[in-house]
Formats: structure tokens, C-alpha cells, sequence
């Protein structure tokens, strides 16, 4: 079954149904993440027998799937999550947006979830956003959140690999994180749950990983943080932060300056675009260190002790860079600097750097690296 060649999806069969009745644009400032949905959506079904369907547009409506469905059992569903942007002068740009598309790919292998060719789902992506065009919002910072997804429909209570599935995109307007500038969080190094394990699916953007991260998530809350920082095993292997990547920069031992990342090694963690988009930036100033590799905690708390951490900050496509300014570690609360040069600013220079770099590429208005935004 694994690696078994599957009927292919394919772009050039796309066929559109555009829908009758257009939603009026939202407000942008009325925008909450996630939950403004446009007028079409892309489908194709897979069927062990039959391979793809040929994709479609179709007006964004509910589905119609079994009670019985895999996904709804045994979590079996993998996603993307990507955005398009507007540039001044009216173009829509999407970024990096082949490293989604290698990331789906791991995603489905992992669940033993139907294969296909992922440049042909791009193509299908972009005629859907084509489509979608006027959803894509004017306004520097605000965006079209994309949402590939892929579950399996096969109705069967039983504990075994998909024979249907049906994959889809969902386009979504989204304002910026930060409508007023920054505004630093704090997190809670979480140890007693777990949100990866070696072996596990941490480095894998499937549904069944945020589940369990619920709970903790409602508890640091009601301790006073916005996410928690997972932190894994025994020797306390520092990972993400909610779902998005964390970045120290510091002093290192050795007094030299160093931005450092958790490593992926482990597999622990999800290869997040914007991360890799940030070390690449970050490594090409040629400026400081930029490592990628394992950090524990008492390395990071002694480091914070000793005065040697200048800031912390996580990546994602959500925010891009959220800047950290607590982070709170068994009975203590280790507090992160977010500008020492400057501490009434709601981050630290890195960080808006790094925002203000990616940000502007993603907005073409300044080039990047060949081929990061389409
Ligand atoms: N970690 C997790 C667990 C995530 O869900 C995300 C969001 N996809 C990220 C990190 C950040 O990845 P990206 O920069 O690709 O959005």
C-alpha cells in the first residue's frame, strides 16, 4: 500500500462552478482568525479503486460525510496552512508556498493517506484563489489564510488505512496578529504533558497533535500565559511554543552572539516555513551565529540567570514573529528582555527585524531569495 503509485490528481481537469450567490466582503477590522470564509472552495475525492477525481470549484459549502468517516474516529486528517498577499500595486503573491506543499506530502505518507502530486494541488490552489480574488484584502498586513486539508472518508468503525478521502482548500481573510504593534506573551514550559514524542508525529501538521495540547493550553491560560512552551523528556528538550517555533538569542557560553533554534533531529517539531525563512535571513546578515540544535531547559534558565538571553521569540504564518517576555518554569518566572536597550518597547530589535524583513517580502516590497514568493 505504502508508496503505491495512485491515479493521479490533475490540475488541468480543474472545472468551476462559481456560485450564485457572492458574500459581501466582511469588514476588515471585524476580522477574527479563522472564522470568515470565502465564497468557493477546491474538492477532490480519492477512492482506492478509482484514484483522484478530477478537482474542482464549487460554492463554499458543508460537506456531506458519513457518521461513520475515519476522521471523525481515529483523527485520520492532515492540513496546511498557508496565506496569500496583496501587494500595493494590486498583484496576490503566495509565499514559499512549495514548502506547504512538501510538508502535506509528509504529512499524508505518515497517516499511509493517498499520495498525489503536489505541484498539481498548487496549480489548483492558485486557480482557486484566482477565483477567489476579491477576498484577498487590500490592506498591508491583513491577508488570505489558505487551508489545505486532506481526511479520510471511508465509512468504517474499524482501525485501518483509508480507501476514500476527500481533500480540500478553504480560503479564510484574516487581519494582522498584532493590529496596535507587539504585544509579548507569556508562556508556560510545559512538562508534564507532552506534545511530541521521538517516533511520534510532532514533525507532521496532523489534526491528532493539537488535540492533546488542549487541556495544558486551557491551564496555562488560567495561570496567567497565552501558550505553553513544550518541553519534552527527562533532560527537558525545549520545542515549540503552542504551535509555532521558538528562537533564542543570546550570549552563548563561549560569549559569542547566537540566534539558536530547537533542532528537527528529534523529530519533536514542525518545520515551520517562517523558521526556515528566518535562520536563512538571519544566517545570510552574516551578522551573529545561527544554529540549529538541541536546548534544555537549565541551559536556558542559567543563561537567563546569568544575563546572557537578549531575547525570545517564536515564528509562525499566523503572527510571524510573536515576541516572548515571560517564560514561566515550575515555581519560577523567568523574565526574557524584550528590548534591553529599550525595555518600554513591546519587542526586541531582532525581532522586529526579522517581522519587518519576512513581512516585506511576503508584501513584495522588498525582494527576497529566488523564488520565495509566486
Ligand atoms: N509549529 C506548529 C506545531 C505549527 O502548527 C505551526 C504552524 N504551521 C508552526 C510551528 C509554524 O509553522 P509555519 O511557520 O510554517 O506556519
Amino acid at each position: 500500500r505504502l508508496g503505491k503509485p495512485v491515479s493521479g490528481l490533475n490540475a488541468s481537469k480543474l472545472s468551476i462552478s462559481l456560485t450564485s450567490t457572492r458574500k459581501p466582503l466582511p469588514k476588515l477590522e471585524d476580522l477574527t482568525f479563522g472564522t470568515t470564509f470565502t465564497d468557493h472552495m477546491l474538492v477532490a475525492r480519492w477512492d482506492e479503486g478509482a484514484g483522484w477525481s478530477d478537482p474542482k470549484i464549487i460554492a463554499f459549502e458543508p460537506l456531506e460525510i458519513s457518521p461513520a468517516a475515519l476522521v471523525f474516529h481515529v483523527g485520520l486528517e492532515c492540513f496546511e496552512g498557508m496565506k496569500a498577499y496583496r501587494t500595493s500595486s494590486g498583484k496576490i503573491l503566495l509565499f514559499r508556498p512549495d514548502q506547504n506543499m512538501a510538508r502535506l506530502r509528509k504529512s499524508v505518507d505518515r497517516l499511509a493517506m493517498p499520495a498525489f502530486d503536489d505541484t498539481q494541488l498548487l496549480e489548483c490552489i492558485k486557480k482557486l484563489v484566482k477565483v477567489d480574488e476579491r477576498w484577498v484584502p487590500e490592506r498591508k498586513g491583513y491577508s488570505l489564510y489558505l487551508r489545505p486539508t486532506l481526511i479520510a472518508t471511508t465509512p468504517s468503525l474499524s482501525v485501518d488505512p483509508p480507501s476514500s478521502a476527500l481533500l480540500f482548500c478553504i480560503l479564510s481573510p484574516v487581519g494582522p496578529y498584532y493590529p496596535t504593534g507587539f504585544s509579548a506573551v507569556r508562556v508556560r514550559a510545559t512538562f508534564e504533558y507532552t506534545r511530541a514524542f521521538p517516533g511520534g508525529t510532532g514533525e507532521n501538521k496532523v489534526g491528532i497533535n493539537y488535540a492533546p495540547g488542549m487541556m495544558p493550553q486551557v491551564r496555562a491560560e488560567g495561570e496567567g500565559f497565552q501558550q505553553c512552551l513544550w518541553v519534552w523528556g527527562e533532560e527537558r528538550v525545549v520545542t515549540e511554543v503552542g504551535a509555532s517555533n521558538f528562537f533564542i538569542f543570546w550570549t552563548n557560553e563561549s560569549g559569542e552572539k547566537e540566534l539558536v533554534t530547537p533542532s528537527l533531529d528529534d523529530g519533536l517539531i514542525l518545520p515551520g516555513v517562517t523558521r526556515a525563512s528566518v535562520l536563512h535571513l538571519a544566517q545570510s546578515w552574516n551578522e551573529f551565529k545561527v544554529t540549529e540544535r538541541r536546548v534544555c531547559m537549565p541551559e536556558l534558565v542559567k543563561a537567563v540567570e546569568e544575563g546572557r538571553v537578549m531575547e525570545c521569540f517564536s515564528t509562525g504564518t499566523a503572527a510571524v514573529i510573536t515576541p516572548i517576555k515571560a517564560i514561566g518554569y515550575e515555581s519560577r518566572e523567568l523574565a526574557i528582555p524584550l528590548d534591553p536597550s529599550d525595555p518600554t518597547q513591546g519587542a526586541g530589535p531582532l525581532a522586529r527585524r526579522l517581522f519587518d524583513e519576512v513581512v516585506g517580502i511576503q508584501y513584495g516590497e522588498v525582494g527576497g531569495p529566488e523564488g520565495w514568493v509566486v
